[in-house]
């Protein structure tokens, strides 16, 4: 896909989120990767209304080169880049329900959500790790980011949001719209008996979902 078509796409994924709710104000950010370095949305954007021209161009090495100044919370996206290489985009929310399961105490820290259907588990994975409370901005969020990504596709950030990779921005979309509406399904049967998906059906998903 060309760079212009990319931006256009991004632009397009965007205005969808936020037309949804999944994105309020100046919250969310989303990133591609480009054979040449990254789109970042810039800082202070509304997911609703971007500009495709506008988009931050950062070069390999992450500074920016192009576009409006990029999210304060670039380095979140950088960290999930160098610890997966198979990731072509990242899209971090502040989505309602998967960050009310970030601010969950009493919740497991590696896979707060368990696997209740098939496409959460094809487009997460087997873990969703909670990072553990930081500053918005603080730069100790990004080791701790990139430690956990390197063995999930997404991790929530305590009382936060989630931030979620995809091997394309179509893929890391659809995976931050799957968590979101796991984590409600999460939320609405969490005070009554629920049957999850056992081991071995985890296993045959993970298995024939690349
Ligand atoms: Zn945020």
């Amino acid at each position: 896909m060309t760079e212009s078509a990319q931006r256009e796409l991004l632009v397009e994924l965007a205005a969808s989120l936020f037309a949804r709710g999944y994105a309020v104000g100046s919250a969310g950010n989303i990133s591609v990767r480009l054979p040449d370095g990254y789109l970042m949305t810039p800082t202070n954007s509304c997911l609703g209304r971007l500009d495709a021209a506008r988009l931050s161009r950062l070069d390999p090495s992450f500074a920016h080169i192009g576009g409006d100044k990029p999210s304060k919370e670039v380095f979140m996206h950088r960290a999930f880049y160098q610890a997966r290489p198979d990731a072509g985009a990242v899209v971090h929310l502040h989505s309602t329900m998967a960050t009310a399961v970030g601010c969950l105490p009493d919740v497991d820290p590696d896979n707060p959500i368990p696997p209740m259907t098939p496409y959460f588990v094809m487009r997460i994975g087997r873990r969703l790790p909670i990072v553990p409370y930081y500053r918005p901005g603080d730069p100790a969020m990004e080791p701790a980011i990139r430690d956990l990504a390197v063995m999930a596709r997404a991790v929530l950030l305590a009382n936060h949001g989630p931030v979620v990779s995809g091997k394309s921005l179509t893929d890391a979309v659809y995976a931050a719209e799957e968590l979101e509406e796991a984590a409600k399904l999460f939320l609405l049967t969490r005070s009554a008996k629920t049957r999850l998906l056992d081991p071995a059906q985890v296993d045959e998903l993970i298995a024939t979902s690349g």
